[in-house]
C-alpha cells in the first residue's frame, strides 16, 4: 500500500505553531488517518498535498451537493466577484432566491439570511422568545444544532455521564459555556411523543419552542417514527410552541423542499445552510410571516455585516436555480446513488460477516457497526463499534474513500454510477484491511 500523508503531516506540524492546533473547525482534529491537506477538488474527487486521490463523501462536511467546483454556481460566482463584493445594501441575487425558497420550501413564507447554520438557529430561538413571550426550549439528546453554548449541550453524552433517560444529564459539549444556559433547556430522548406530551402539558406557558432535527443526522441517521413529527405540530399548535425544524443538512438534500416536504410537515421556522449555497458559506431562517414579521418590523433584531452577502448570494440564486430547474433529474439520481451504494455496502458486510446498519435517507449514507437494525434515538448509536469504526475509516482513506468517523456518507450529484461501483470495490479492500 502507498499511500502516505507525509506532506500533510509536515503542514500541520507548521501549521500548529501558528494556528491553533492546526485546523480551522474542531472536528477537522479526527479526521483519519489523520488532518489532510487538500490541493484540489472536481466532481465527486478530491486530491491532497501528498498526491493521493479520494473519492469524496464529506463533501466539505455536507454542502458540497453539486460536488466540487460545480461549473453552474462557479459561473455566477465568477460574474458576482468582478463586480460587487459587499455593500452593506441589497441586490436582486437575494430577491430571486427568496422569491424561489418561498416557493418551494413549505414553511417560507419569509426568509431572512446569515452565514452559518449555528448563527440561524439563535434567531430562531429569539424569534420564537418574541413570538411567544417564553424563555424555554425544548432541545432532544444526541441533537446537533450548532457550536454556540445555547445548543452545544448533550449532543454527544457518554453512558456513563448521560444520566437516565427521561431525564437526561445536561452535559456541556465544551470547557467555558456559560452554566446559566442551562436554565432555558428542557432536554428530552428524541423520538417519544409521550415525554414531549407530559412536557408540555406541565410546562407549555415557559416554552418557546421546540428545536429538532427533523432526521436524527448527527447521531446515527435516525428518521421520525411515523406520526412523531405530525405528533409534534399538533401538540405544538396546541399549546402555542413554535416549532422550529434545524433542516441544516435535510434541507435541499432529502428533498428540493427539505424534510418537511419529505415527511409532510410544515413547521413555524426552518433552518437551512450546507447544501443551499453548494459550498459557500450562507444559511437561511424560513418561516411564518406572523413571526419573521418580527424581524421585517425590528422588533426582533436580525443583524450582520456579512448577512445575505451578493457573491454567497450569487451561489445560492444559481444552485436552488440548478437544483430546481432539474429536481426530477438531481433527485432521483441523488436517491438511485444513496441506494446502490447502500446496496453494495450492505451486501459486503453481509458476506463478510460484520454486523452493520447501513441505512440511506436519500442522498445520505450512515453506517454503524451494531446489531441493530434501526436507531431511534441517540442512546441506541452508543453501542455501536466505535473502534471498527476508526480502523474502516482509516482504511478507507488509505484505499481512496474520505469518510466521516461518525459514519456520515454524503453523496453529491456529481457522484456517478462508476464513483459508486469503484467505491464499493474500495470498501471491501479496506474493510479486508480493517479486520486485519
Ligand atoms: N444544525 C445542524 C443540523 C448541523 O448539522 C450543523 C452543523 O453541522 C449546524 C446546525 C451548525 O451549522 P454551522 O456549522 O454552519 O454553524
Amino acid at each position: 500500500m502507498s499511500y502516505t500523508r507525509t506532506k500533510s503531516q509536515a503542514l500541520l506540524d507548521r501549521a500548529s505553531r501558528s494556528l491553533a492546533g492546526g485546523v480551522g473547525s474542531v472536528i477537522r482534529l479526527a479526521e483519519l488517518p489523520g488532518p489532510l491537506y487538500f490541493e484540489r477538488g472536481e466532481g465527486a474527487r478530491l486530491y491532497d498535498v501528498d498526491g493521493n486521490e479520494y473519492i469524496d463523501y464529506v463533501l466539505g462536511q455536507g454542502p458540497l451537493i453539486l460536488g466540487h467546483n460545480p461549473k453552474v454556481v462557479l459561473d455566477a460566482v465568477h460574474q458576482q466577484i468582478d463586480r460587487l463584493l459587499v455593500t452593506a445594501g441589497q441586490h436582486i441575487h437575494e430577491v430571486e432566491t427568496s422569491e424561489r425558497i418561498q416557493r418551494i420550501v413549505p414553511c417560507a413564507q419569509l426568509v431572512r439570511y446569515n452565514n452559518s447554520g449555528s448563527e440561524a438557529v439563535q434567531m430562531a430561538f429569539r424569534l420564537a422568545r418574541a413570538f411567544t413571550g417564553r424563555q424555554k426550549y425544548i432541545k432532544f439528546e444526541g441533537h446537533f444544532h450548532g457550536w454556540p453554548d445555547t445548543v452545544a449541550i448533550s449532543t454527544a453524552p457518554t453512558a456513563e455521564n448521560m444520566g437516565p433517560r427521561e431525564k437526561p444529564n445536561m452535559v456541556a459539549g465544551s470547557a467555558g459555556m456559560a452554566t446559566n444556559v442551562f436554565d432555558n433547556i428542557i432536554l428530552l430522548p428524541w423520538n417519544d411523543l409521550a415525554i414531549v406530551e407530559r412536557t408540555l402539558e406541565a410546562q407549555a406557558h415557559e416554552i418557546a419552542c421546540i428545536i429538532t432535527e427533523p432526521i436524527m443526522f448527527n447521531a446515527g441517521g435516525a428518521e421520525p417514527r411515523p406520526g412523531f413529527l405530525e405528533g409534534l405540530r399538533k401538540l405544538c399548535d396546541q399549546y402555542g410552541v413554535v416549532l422550529v425544524f434545524d433542516e441544516v443538512i435535510s434541507g435541499f438534500r432529502v428533498s428540493l423542499g427539505g424534510a418537511q416536504e419529505l415527511y409532510g410537515v410544515t413547521p413555524d421556522l426552518a433552518t437551512f445552510a450546507k447544501g443551499i449555497a453548494a459550498g459557500f458559506p450562507l444559511s437561511a431562517l424560513a418561516g411564518r410571516r406572523d413571526i419573521l414579521d418580527l424581524a421585517a418590523r425590528n422588533v426582533v433584531n436580525y443583524a450582520g455585516t456579512y448577512n445575505s452577502n451578493p457573491v454567497v448570494m450569487a451561489a445560492a440564486n444559481a444552485a436552488t436555480k440548478y437544483l430546481d430547474e432539474n429536481r426530477d433529474q438531481v433527485y432521483g439520481h441523488l436517491r438511485a446513488m444513496g441506494g446502490k451504494l447502500n446496496a453494495g455496502l450492505t451486501e459486503i458486510f453481509a458476506r463478510r460477516g460484520v454486523p452493520a446498519l447501513v441505512n440511506a435517507i436519500g442522498p445520505v449514507i450512515q453506517l454503524a457497526f451494531t446489531k441493530r437494525d434501526k436507531f431511534y434515538e441517540y442512546r441506541d448509536y452508543l453501542d455501536r463499534d466505535a473502534n471498527l469504526a476508526k480502523r474502516f475509516t482509516t482504511a478507507l482513506a488509505e484505499h481512496g474513500v474520505r469518510t466521516t468517523l461518525r459514519g456520515t456518507w454524503y453523496i453529491s450529484a456529481a457522484h456517478s454510477e462508476a464513483d459508486i461501483e469503484e467505491t464499493l470495490d474500495r470498501a471491501e479492500s479496506a474493510l479486508g484491511a480493517a479486520l486485519g
